[in-house]
């Protein structure tokens, strides 16, 4: 049966997507069937995995309206070799037309169970914002990787996911925990964020994941030629990082 993980920080730009698409790729390379879901109406999970979000018959939208099932909406990313949920901008109409709907914040987690035979791992990348669209992946999961810079807000801003995450598990999903925080982007000549990187190793220790993905542009360029960066360039430090992250990943879940 499929572990089911969100990818999630409230903030934007701290590499969600990134991390995502590139561990999605990289449990593949390890021989794992995935299924990533986009949640994010700007659909950059998807047009990473080289699928047109304008050309998407069906999405992550129609399954949360229930219109559609998994089966019908997913598709295949071949350059990530992984099945696809994909989203674009119809998602943003999906927050106010759930508000009103029964079980809103239950639809994915519902799909998903449908599927979860076809998958050993389904990774959710979740918009930055504690939306009802974050929701329902919180809701569908069984914990949550963060993803993180190593910079003097980024710890406070930890607080209020930790929060959220913990209000979920009280009320809507006993399940959910914090699988670890990724640290991304990372520079180790800049003293500050060695520093930061230390702080919360203290304050969450094996919470933090020992695979540490690096400042490395081939990342920021893969998705501009519909790739993952561990297929894009898998010699560069950043694909080497997440190759090495996924197999952290199937080990901690192995251990769980
Ligand atoms: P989010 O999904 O949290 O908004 P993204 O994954 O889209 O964040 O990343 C934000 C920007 O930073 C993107 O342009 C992405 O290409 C770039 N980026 C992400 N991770 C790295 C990295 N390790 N090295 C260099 N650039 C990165
Ligand atoms: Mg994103």
């Amino acid at each position: 049966m499929a572990r089911v993980f969100c990818v999630a920080n409230q903030k934007g730009g701290v590499g969600k997507t990134t991390t995502t698409v590139n561990l999605a790729a990289g449990l593949a390379l390890a021989g794992q069937r995935v299924l990533m879901v986009d949640l994010d109406p700007q659909g950059n999970a998807t047009m990473g995995s080289g699928i047109d979000k304008r050309a998407l018959a069906l999405s992550v939208y129609d399954v949360l309206l229930e219109s559609a099932s998994v089966p019908e909406a997913r598709v295949r990313s071949e350059k990530g070799g992984y099945d696809l949920l994909g989203a674009n901008r119809e998602l943003a109409g999906a927050e106010v037309e759930l508000v009103q709907l029964e079980r809103r914040e239950q639809r994915l987690r519902a799909a998903l169970q449908a599927v979860a035979g076809d998958y050993d791992f389904v990774l959710i990348d979740c918009p930055p914002s504690l939306s009802l669209l974050t929701l329902n992946g919180l809701c569908s999961a069984h914990g949550v990787i963060v993803p993180m810079q190593c910079e003097y807000f980024a710890l406070e801003g930890l607080s209020d996911l930790v929060n959220t995450i913990k209000q979920v598990h009280a009320n809507l999903n006993r399940e959910l925990q914090v699988i670890g925080i990724l640290r991304v982007m990372f520079d180790p000549r800049i003293t500050l964020q060695s520093q930061v990187s230390e702080q919360l190793k203290a304050h969450f220790g094996d919470k933090v994941f020992d695979t540490v993905v690096p400042r490395n542009v081939r990342l920021a360029e893969a998705p501009s030629y519909g790739q993952p960066g561990v297929v894009f360039d898998p010699s560069s430090k950043g694909a080497v990082a997440f190759v090495a992250f996924a197999q952290e990943l199937v080990r901690r879940v192995a251990a769980l």
